[in-house]
C-alpha cells in the first residue's frame, strides 16, 4: 500500500513539474525563428557596413532601414529549396538565371536613397520582389519592372499575397522607366547597364536620388549614386564595386 501511495505521488510530482516547465518554456515558433536570423542578419549587414564604411562614408545605416530588414520575411522571396538558407548575408538563385541580391547590398542599395515615408520610388529589376518589399515597407509608393514575366508575375502574385499594398509591378524593359508616373524621388536599378540609361534620368525628380550599378558584365561594376540637383544639373558618386547581373532588353 505504501508503495503504491508513493508511487502515485511521484507521479502526481512528475505531472506538476511538467505543467509547470510548459508554463515557462514556450518552444520557438517559425516565426521567432525566423525572426532571430533574420535579427542576427542584420547584425552582419551592420558588420559589413563597419567594413565598408570609407567606400560609403557612413559607418552605420538609417535605423528605418535596418528596422525595415528585420521586418520582411526574406524566406517568402527565395525557392522553397533554399528557405534554410535565406537569412545567409549572401545572393541566391531564383530561377531564369537571376538572382535574390545579397541583403547586404539591398541594405546599402536602400540606405544611399535617403527615403521618405510617402516617396514614389522606381525599382528597375523586380527579380523575387525582395527589394520592392524593403522599399515599401519604409512607407514609400514603389513602381517596380521586370523584364522576365514569369519571375515578375510571381513577385506581383507574392507581395500582394504578403500585403505589399503600395507596389505595382509591370513586365517590360525598365531601361525606359515608368514615364507615366515620373517623375520620381528615387530609383534604383537592381541589374547592371553599361551606361546610365537617360530615360531614368529624365524621370529623376528634383533632389531625388539613382543607384545603379554600372559596367561591363563581364566584370566588376561600380554602384553609381546620381542626385538630381536642379533640371540641368546632375552631382554623381562612385560607392563602391559590385557585382550584379546585367541589365538585358533591346535598347
Ligand atoms: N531586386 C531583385 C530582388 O529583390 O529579388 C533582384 C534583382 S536581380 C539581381 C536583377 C533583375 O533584373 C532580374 O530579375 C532581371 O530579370 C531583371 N532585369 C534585367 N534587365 C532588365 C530590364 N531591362 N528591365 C527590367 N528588369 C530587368
Amino acid at each position: 500500500m505504501l508503495e503504491i501511495v508513493s508511487y502515485r505521488n511521484l507521479f502526481k510530482l512528475v505531472l506538476g513539474i511538467l505543467l509547470f516547465s510548459s508554463c515557462i518554456y514556450q518552444p520557438l515558433k517559425a516565426d521567432d525563428l525566423y525572426q532571430a536570423e533574420r535579427d542576427k542578419l542584420i547584425r552582419l549587414i551592420e558588420q559589413d557596413v563597419l567594413d565598408t564604411s570609407e567606400y560609403l562614408k557612413r559607418s552605420s545605416l538609417d535605423r528605418r532601414v535596418l528596422d525595415a530588414m528585420a521586418r520582411v520575411p526574406r524566406h517568402e522571396f527565395v525557392p522553397a529549396d533554399l528557405v534554410d538558407r535565406a537569412y545567409l548575408n549572401r545572393p541566391l538563385p531564383i530561377g531564369h538565371g537571376q538572382t535574390i541580391s545579397q541583403p547586404y547590398i539591398v541594405a546599402i542599395m536602400t540606405d544611399l536613397l535617403d527615403l521618405k515615408p510617402h516617396h514614389k520610388v522606381l525599382e528597375i529589376g523586380t527579380g523575387s520582389g525582395y527589394q520592392a518589399a524593403v522599399l515599401a515597407a519604409l512607407d514609400t509608393r514603389v513602381w517596380s519592372i521586370e523584364i522576365i514575366e514569369p519571375l515578375g508575375q510571381q513577385a506581383k502574385a507574392r507581395l500582394q499575397r504578403l500585403g505589399f499594398d503600395n507596389v505595382e509591378v509591370r513586365i517590360g524593359d525598365g531601361y525606359y522607366g515608368w514615364p507615366e508616373h515620373a517623375p520620381f524621388d528615387a530609383i534604383i536599378v537592381t541589374a547592371a547597364a553599361n551606361h546610365i540609361p537617360p530615360p531614368l534620368v529624365k524621370q529623376l525628380a528634383i533632389g531625388g536620388k539613382m543607384i545603379i550599378p554600372v559596367g561591363s558584365r563581364f566584370s566588376t561594376q561600380e554602384l553609381i549614386l546620381i542626385t538630381r540637383v536642379n533640371q540641368d544639373e546632375l552631382v554623381t558618386r562612385l560607392v563602391l564595386p559590385v557585382r550584379f547581373v546585367p541589365l538585358t532588353g533591346g535598347h
